[in-house]
Parts: C-alpha cells; sequence; structure tokens
C-alpha cells in the first residue's frame, strides 16, 4: 500500500532521463511495449552490475562462511508445489466486463465492493461491471519437453531461494561448511502482477540477490537481527540517505504463516510512492528444508559431528531486488540544482562513485593544440582501470552538465598547461571543484577516490 511521503516525486523525470541517457528503455517499445518490461540501456547495465558486484562482494567474497551459487529457472513442478506456491501465490483479482481491464481486489481506486452493482470501474467509470474478486496464480507457466499438456507444465520461478534450499545439501556436501553458513546467489525471477508498475520498481521480469544463511534452531534470532543490521549498512554504504531508510516490522496480518518474524528494509522512493520495501529480512524457521524433505522423501538434514545429533537448520533470508536497488540509488541520487555564476542549472544523478556507469569523463579544452591526442592517451590509459568518456564536442561547460547527468564522478580536462607542466584539472561532481595534479598521476589519484 502506498505510503505518501513529503519528499518530492521524481520519478517521471528520472524515468525521461533514464531513456534519453541509455540507462533503462522500455520493453519492445517499437513494438508498443511489452508491460511492464524494461531493457536496461548502456549506462543502466554498468549500474545495474555494479549494485551486483557491491552485493556478491560483500555477501560472498569478503566472507568466508557464505558460498556463492546459480541454480536455474526452470526446476521440477513439484517444487512450487513443496514452497507453497501452486497453491498459495496468489493476488485477489477482479475483471471489468466492459473495458476488459484487470485489477487487484484490493486496488484503493475501486469504489464499492468487486461482484456488487455499486462497484466501480476504476478505469472506464462503469457500475455493475466488476466481477467479484478471484483468485490468480502470479506464476508464468510454460511447457517442459515437446508435449504442451498438464504434465509437461513448468513455472518460471517467481523468486531464486528454492534454487538454493534444494541445493542445501550439494553445497554443504561439497564445500565442507558448517553450520552457521550460508547460500548466495543473483538470477532472475518471474511474477506475473497484476498491478504492475512506478518503472522497475514492480516488474514481471526482475533481478533478485538472496541469501540464505542455515542456523541451528535456538541461535536464529541472534542471527536475525546480525542480518538485519548488515543489510541496513549494506544499503547505508550505496549512499541511500539515512532519513530515506527506514526497517518496518511485519505484522501479525503480513507474517507468512511459516515465518517466525520478518522486517523490510524500507527506501523512500518520494511523492505518492512513498516507503516501499526494497529488502526482506526473514526468520523462515526450517519450513522450507522439511517442505522439500516430504516432498522430495529425501532427508535434508544437516549432521553435526562434534555434537553427534542431525536437525534440519532455520534459515534467515535476506532477499534484495537489485532493480529496485537501482531505482533506489537512481531517486537518491537525482537532483536539480543551480549553478553560482551561471545562468544554467543543472541536473545531477549523486551515485555513489562505486556504482557509477562512467567514473571519469575525459575532455580536451580545445581541439587544437596537441590536447585532443594528449586526452586520448589519458582516456585510454584509464580504461584499462575504469569506465572512462572521453568527450570533445561543444563547450566544457555543456560537457561537465552531460557528464553530472548520469553520474559521473570525476573530469579531467587536458588545458594549454596540461601540454607545457604535464598536469591536468580533476573536476568533483558534488563539490564543483577543481584540482591540478600530475597527469601520470591519475590513474593511482582516481583508484584512491573510487575506493574512499
Ligand atoms: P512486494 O510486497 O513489493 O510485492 P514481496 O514482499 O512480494 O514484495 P519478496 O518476495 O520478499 O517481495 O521479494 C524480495 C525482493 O524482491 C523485494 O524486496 C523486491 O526488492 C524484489 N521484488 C519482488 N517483487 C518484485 C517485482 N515484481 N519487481 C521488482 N522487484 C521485485
Amino acid at each position: 500500500m502506498p505510503s505518501p511521503s513529503s519528499t518530492p516525486d521524481v520519478m517521471e523525470k528520472l524515468v525521461s532521463l533514464c531513456k534519453r541517457r541509455g540507462f533503462i528503455f522500455q520493453s519492445s517499445e517499437i513494438y508498443g511495449g511489452a508491460g511492464s518490461v524494461w531493457d536496461y540501456g548502456p549506462l543502466g547495465v554498468e549500474l545495474k552490475r555494479n549494485i551486483k558486484e557491491r552485493w556478491w562482494n560483500s555477501m560472498i567474497r569478503a566472507r568466508s562462511d557464505i558460498e556463492g551459487l546459480d541454480a536455474a529457472i526452470l526446476m521440477h513442478p513439484k517444487v512450487w508445489e513443496a514452497s507453497g506456491h501452486v497453491s498459495g501465490f496468489v493476488d485477489p483479482l477482479v475483471d471489468c466486463r466492459n473495458c476488459k481491464k484487470r485489477f487487484r481486489a484490493d486496488d484503493p481506486r475501486i469504489k464499492g465492493t468487486p461482484g456488487t452493482p455499486d462497484a466501480q470501474c476504476p478505469a472506464c467509470g462503469m457500475k455493475a461491471t466488476l466481477s467479484a474478486a478471484r483468485q490468480f496464480n502470479l506464476m508464468f507457466k510454460t511447457f517442459m519437453g515437446p508435449v504442451e499438456d498438464s504434465a509437461a507444465v513448468v513455472y518460471l520461478r517467481p523468486e531464486t531461494a528454492q534454487g538454493i534450499y534444494v541445493n542445501f545439501l550439494n553445497v554443504q556436501q561439497s564445500t565442507r561448511q558448517k553450520v552457521p553458513f550460508g547460500i548466495a546467489q543473483i538470477g532472475k525471477a518471474f511474477r506475473n502482477e497484476i498491478t504492475p508498475g512506478n518503472f522497475i520498481f514492480r516488474t514481471r521480469e526482475f533481478e533478485q540477490m538472496e541469501m540464505q544463511f542455515f542456523v541451528e534452531p535456538g541461535t536464529d534470532v541472534t542471527w536475525f537481527e546480525y542480518w538485519k543490521a548488515q543489510r541496513m549498512d549494506w544499503h547505508r554504504s550505496l549512499g541511500l540517505a539515512e532519513s530515506r531508510l527506514r526497517f518496518h516490522e511485519h505484522t501479525k496480518e503480513e507474517l507468512a504463516h511459516y515465518a517466525r518474524a520478518a522486517f523490510d528494509v524500507q527506501f523512500d522512493f518520494g511523492g505518492t510512492l512513498g516507503f516501499q520495501e526494497i529488502e526482506g529480512v526473514h526468520n523462515r524457521g526450517d519450513f522450507d528444508l522439511s517442505q522439500h524433505q516430504t516432498f522430495s522423501g529425501k532427508k535434508l538434514e544437516y549432521f553435526d559431528q562434534p555434537a553427534n545429533k542431525r536437525y534440519l537448520p532455520f534459515v534467515v533470508e535476506t532477499s534484495v531486488g537489485a532493480d529496485r536497488t537501482a531505482l533506489a540509488v537512481l531517486v537518491n541520487g537525482y537532483r536539480e540544482e543551480t549553478v553560482e555564476g551561471e545562468s544554467e542549472g543543472r541536473t545531477v544523478l549523486g551515485l555513489h562513485p562505486s556504482i557509477a556507469p562512467i567514473k571519469a569523463g575525459v575532455f580536451p579544452l580545445v581541439k587544437k593544440d596537441g590536447m585532443p591526442e594528449m586526452a586520448h592517451r589519458i582516456a585510454d590509459d584509464l580504461r584499462s582501470r575504469m569506465p572512462v568518456f572521453y568527450d570533445d564536442s561543444g563547450a566544457i561547460g555543456r560537457r561537465y552538465r552531460r557528464q553530472d547527468e548520469v553520474g559521473t564522478p570525476f573530469c579531467i580536462t587536458v588545458d594549454g598547461e596540461s601540454i607545457t607542466a604535464g598536469t591536468v584539472t580533476v573536476r568533483d561532481r558534488d563539490t564543483l571543484r577543481q584540482e591540478r595534479v600530475d597527469a601520470a598521476r591519475l590513474g593511482e589519484l582516481l583508484g584512491e577516490k573510487l575506493r574512499s
């Protein structure tokens, strides 16, 4: 449900910037677009990769107690019976007989009770045309193999977690990890959402970054608190403003029947969207492993050798959307400001340097006197360490603006003094301060700035 906020709504401007500058395009746009599916352009794919890399590094590479996995999207259909998705992954849906549009039954725009004469369609405005609510499963179905019959139905996974549960013992035994330990993966998930929207906030195809941490029952509460704190820190480390982040504890009504506790990390997207979930941290007990044990008939217990006992571990899960995080950092970073002494203002994407798609713009002040050659040399040299963009077209102020708008943290300009003294200016996107540095030290200097 929306939770309106006093933070301004920048979504419309952001959608337009993202298209114009090659971050995000509507899927199949030349055919009129595919509903709530988006393509990442040259800058968007870099941004999302950087976010995923930061997650992968902090969750797997920097730790010895979490292993990585890349499980397949298609799984045995029984997986989804065991997980509860076949019977329970449903939203109540109503149809309008007049305009043929579909809505979630709890859509706040619907007046009256669907299925009764007083109900009014929020799209066409007709009364008495809305059907009574019926349950609609959000999983996409397809067929495995050449026969399209009911025996061949498989699903596109609606979450990545199940690939982790079914591989719990494979990973544990092949790596000889001891509980407590985790398994993490990044991958696509698909949900046939009834009311998708708000750009990449809710889409039908998206990427999740999920980690399941297996712990001894009785230690789950401590680990749950640990992971809550860790995950909030990670969001802060992306540069998301403290004032825009908060926890939301699931109420009894929101809590899944098997869940022992659940907290969402929420981010304030501004405007009518307001605070919304970007990540879920869940204490799932042994629900998932015990379901798979029952449905598969295979024991999934962990053998604790020193204690000489077997048990089903409890799971603390952290589940975050890569696309939703990308939207959060874009919304968080977007700002329009006036520049002292200049008539034209500027639009800035204040992205954390580590996730900015381009790390440095390299410009010759003018296209003569050896400046383009030197600037090309610098750009080629830096390119082996970081994504850079060479630009010699238009006034220098324009070139700075173009980089500000896509979040490039540093701009390097080669001028007359560069040719004689071997120095260049480095302009900081946020402070607008320029420092003159030795061109030979640029790689080292930018490397330091990007790490800090
Ligand atoms: P919501 O209540 O917003 O539908 P959820 O509680 O169903 O989300 P989870 O199943 O916990 O979400 O999924 C974990 C994360 O995956 C979410 O926090 C979100 O970042 C991301 N996610 C879930 N559904 C979508 C979607 N349709 N589009 C984009 N990201 C999504």
